[in-house]
């Protein structure tokens, strides 16, 4: 247990972020506390700063610096293809790999009824809207390839169907249960060139 009551302080708080043990919050804290001053305050305004900036693109539930995001800003990007992930972070690794020119659809979860959370709690009915709307041809569900992720990507495959829309699913070259996020841009690149029908 840590003793030095502002050291403690720092570990409690470095803890609260994932992948960050006791052991790596406490390296963290005791690094912190050997910085200079101003160089602390320049992170610590940095993260609260850059948190507050944070918003979400009003057409597809990206993160975004204002009202929507670079994406769906570009002109280049094809409106008629959208592609569906479970988080911001999904968008950020499909946008690596440089070999997707459609906009995307974040649904900020997936299905889960163990943890109660059902087709209203993720923003699928703004995905059905964004359909309804017209001139979108193609949806390709790239759901994580875990019980979840399939589950969500069946359901939201059949509430698009009546809606006469192209849907994909990404191939299995994501290994299953791994996250989208993980993977390499090659593995990603083939699972996008493999997706099927569903
Ligand atoms: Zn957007």
């Amino acid at each position: 247990m840590e003793t030095i009551e502002p050291i403690a302080r720092m570990v409690q708080e470095l803890s609260r972020l994932p992948g960050i043990g006791r052991k790596s919050a406490q390296r963290l804290a005791y690094h912190i506390a050997g910085m200079k001053l101003e160089d602390v305050r320049s992170l610590a305004t940095g993260l609260w700063e850059g948190r507050k900036a944070i918003r979400y693109c009003e057409i597809c539930g990206n993160y975004a610096a204002d009202s929507q995001c670079d994406v769906c800003r570009n002109p280049e990007r094809s409106a008629a293809q959208i592609c569906v992930v479970r988080d911001p972070r999904d968008v950020a690794a499909m946008e690596r790999m440089h070999d997707y020119h459609g906009v995307y659809h974040v649904l900020h979860g997936t299905l889960s009824p163990m943890d109660g959370i059902g087709p209203e709690d993720i923003r699928i009915r703004e995905l059905l809207n964004r359909v309804e709307e017209g001139g979108v041809e193609e949806v390709i569900l790239a759901t994580n390839p875990d019980i979840e992720g399939e589950a969500t990507a069946a359901y939201i495959a059949r509430q698009l169907k009546p809606l006469g829309v192209r849907v994909t699913r990404i191939a299995h070259g994501v290994p299953v249960g791994s996250d989208l996020e993980y993977a390499d841009e090659v593995t990603l690149s083939k699972a996008l060139e493999g997706r099927r029908e569903m």
